[in-house]
């Protein structure tokens, strides 16, 4: 090793799952929403003058910032926007746990967690989940520097009721308790009503899944002014102009048309329902999902074999090969065409199995 070398930082990433790009693809391995976005914004991407890119874009993203707070009912004040919910949760890290206590998590939920906990240099203590995949609340009664749960939670799917959550905050005001809601349009129930209530709480959502927006980049938290104002002064420490102009705009207008936002999340609940049903005809169980993905095991073929054997066919699902989920496959929810060839490929090879 070079001597310039021993100044280089290590350290593992998070890997997201794989972006595959063949023509006769069906991708359910990121949770992506398999309808467009609502049509508002496609015009709005029709009409954006690229003269307007020479300048620099609205530091606050008042615009977006504005129409969320008329949609959500919450004052632009109590809003934080960024990059992806995964930029939003990044400066929240980066601001709400700054203690020498552990901030907790679940062993198994969102990987970024850790990662983000190491490059922060966070100290942190993850919390096992039950043989059920179920959060147990009072592990969370510790001492600590911060919480965050994700809820519904990933990649299990499971979601947990407002009196869970506000059970935890019960016994957390002395330490930030982030909500990451990355699922919650699917059925989940938000934890929004409680900030009125609690000042140490964020709740976060992001634009990407329920909004089918993953590639426009947009997430947002809210919580009280002092806490929104703390994260803001983080950003503006690190990079002013994080959001660029054509997400504000389309982002703004996707926020507009709250018809197709529930057509669409309806449909996808819809196809999942029917899918639970057909795919435990197949052999397979799975928690109760209150998100757009299965999180699915077979009684009687591994997981990471069916895996492999999908991604033969170009039916690409993620497989975590991690100890107590490695015999799992999370299944995203697309178009009924898209399980439905999913379903057919599954029968065809457990048939073949079991001859
Ligand atoms: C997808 C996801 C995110 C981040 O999504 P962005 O695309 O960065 O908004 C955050 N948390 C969870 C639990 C997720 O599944």
């Amino acid at each position: 090793m070079k001597n310039w070398e021993k100044n280089i930082r290590e350290i593992t990433p998070y890997v997201p799952g794989e972006q595959p790009d063949f023509p006769d693809m069906i991708k359910l391995n990121t949770n992506e929403n398999p309808y467009p976005p609502a049509p508002g914004v496609t015009r709005m991407l029709k009409e954006l003058q690229a003269d307007r890119l020479s300048l620099y874009p609205n530091p606050e993203a008042k615009l977006l910032v504005n129409e969320l707070s008329v949609q959500y009912g919450i004052e632009p004040e109590r809003i934080f926007v960024g990059v992806g919910s995964d930029d939003v949760l990044g400066m929240i890290f980066l601001t709400c746990f700054c203690s020498e206590k552990p901030v907790l998590f679940p062993d198994i939920t969102y990987s970024f967690y850790d990662v983000w906990a190491k490059l922060f240099r966070v100290p942190y203590r993850t919390m096992p989940l039950d043989e059920e995949f179920r959060i147990h609340k009072e592990d969370y009664y510790t001492e600590n520097g911060g919480v965050i749960i994700a809820n519904p939670n990933a990649p299990t799917s499971i979601g947990e009721g407002l009196d869970f959550i506000e059970d935890i905050l019960e016994h957390n005001q002395d330490s930030v308790v982030v909500v990451d809601e990355a699922y919650v349009d699917f059925g989940g129930e938000s934890a929004l009503s409680l900030l009125e209530k609690y000042e140490n709480l964020l709740v976060v959502q992001t634009f990407s899944k329920s909004r089918s927006m993953a590639g426009m980049r947009i997430g947002f938290a809210f919580g009280s002014k002092r806490l929104i104002s703390a994260i803001y002064a983080v950003r503006n420490s690190y990079n002013s102009y994080t959001m660029n102009y054509p997400s504000i705009m389309c982002g703004a207008e996707a926020l507009k048309d709250r018809a197709y936002f529930e057509e669409c999340t309806g449909r996808v609940i819809a196809t999942r329902e029917r899918v639970k049903k057909e795919l435990k005809a197949l052999g397979f169980s799975f928690p109760d999902s209150k998100t757009n993905f299965l999180f699915a095991t077979h009684e009687s073929v591994p997981a990471a074999e069916l895996f492999n054997m999908l991604r033969e066919k170009h039916i690409f699902v993620r497989y975590f090969k991690m100890p107590r989920i490695d015999n799992y496959l999370r299944i995203t929810i697309g178009t009924d065409a898209q399980m439905n060839r999913l379903i057919e490929v599954l029968k065809e090879y457990l048939d073949g199995c079991r001859r």
